[in-house]
């Protein structure tokens, strides 16, 4: 880990956020030399100014971590500027790290790319296996759009690039402004503020039902450097997560014991749940060096009659002829 990232320049987009502070952290203490370029320094919704950032800060590897996010409380106020930004974000540092020549791109995708409809846990095969949810597709579409890139230009440019799918984080850094914070960190506000307060109340979105996955930030950092370091596969995704779910009534109950609110809690269905499930399988993350499909399976990164239905197309014929593999 040390010898590969001594010396290495590395810029990371959204070095200063969340999720970034944290990779740079880390890279930095490996011996990688990090630039972090900043919105008043270079827009990056213009292309002329990603370009200018990777001429001007030449690269070895470009972490694009930067997002305009939030949970799912954005999605429903500010959906187009989160469209517009991050679509055209991640495809103008596409677009300037093939100019610019950088060897290999890490994009930071998202599991609100997935299928919003799905049962069961998501894999990387799914991800073209159905629409997102309606609730996050205005973030999630645009991020998917980095994977497509990606393959786009590892097969006209020969760029290599990798496409990390993380799920729900939280941790230090996180965003505690009610208008774009997660979940978690919405709630621990909300009690922490009740407890202030002493209010004989709290309310929480939605019906309580929706399955969560929620992963320490610190340990997402630690899984995007070593994937940055080790994983090369541009056709295939890689999931970042936990794998395992938890309700949001779960959650609700544990901030709940840890604070020791004594008030009612009211759960106001007017406000969306979004989608029922997203946990991703992290199955690849833990054996990334896994054999890719064989020819004729290959359902990979390319739209079409692949992930869930093919598979339940491949299980069909199994059973029917007993030789098939998935
Ligand atoms: P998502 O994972 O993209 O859906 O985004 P969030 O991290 O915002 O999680 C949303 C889930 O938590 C939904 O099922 C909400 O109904 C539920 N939830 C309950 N209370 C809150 C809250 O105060 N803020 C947010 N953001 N979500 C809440």
């Amino acid at each position: 880990m040390q010898g590969f990232w001594s010396g290495k320049r590395v810029t990371v987009t959204g070095g200063a956020g969340f999720l970034g502070q944290h990779v740079v952290r880390r890279l930095r203490s490996y011996g990688a030399e990090v630039y972090v370029p900043r919105k008043r320094d270079y827009d990056l919704t213009t292309l002329d100014a990603a370009l200018r950032c990777l001429l001007e800060h030449p690269c070895d590897m470009l972490i694009h971590a930067a997002a305009y996010y939030g949970g799912i409380g954005i999605n429903v106020h500010e959906p187009g500027r989160l469209y517009y930004q991050n679509l055209v974000m991640g495809a103008n540092l596409m677009e300037a790290a093939r100019l610019a020549k950088v060897a290999k791109v890490v994009n930071i995708g998202t599991a609100c790319s997935y299928p919003g409809y799905l049962e069961g846990h998501l894999r990387e095969e799914d991800l073209w296996a159905g629409p997102c949810h309606a609730s996050v597709v205005n973030y999630g579409l645009t991020k998917k759009m980095l994977a497509v890139q990606g393959l786009a230009y590892k097969k006209q440019y020969g760029l290599d690039s990798i496409h990390l799918i993380l799920t729900n984080l939280y941790g230090p850094g996180d965003s505690y402004n009610p208008e774009r914070s997660h979940v978690v960190a919405a709630l621990i506000r909300k009690w922490v503020e009740a407890e202030l307060a002493r209010a004989p109340s709290i309310e929480v979105w939605g019906t309580g039902k929706p399955i969560r996955e929620f992963l320490y930030v610190e340990d997402c950092a630690d899984a995007i450097v070593l994937a940055a370091e080790r994983y090369q596969d541009t056709a295939m995704p890689l999931n970042i997560g936990t794998g395992k779910g938890t309700s949001i009534r779960e959650l609700v109950e544990t901030i709940n014991d840890l604070t020791g609110y004594a008030g009612t809690i009211t759960w106001n269905t007017d406000k969306p749940d979004g989608a029922a499930m997203k946990v991703l399988d992290v199955s690849r993350m833990d054996a990334p060096d896994r054999p890719a499909p064989g020819p004729g399976q290959d359902h990979r990164l390319v739209p079409g009659p692949q992930g869930r239905g093919r598979r339940q197309m491949v299980i069909a014929s199994r059973s029917r002829q007993g030789t098939a593999r998935s």
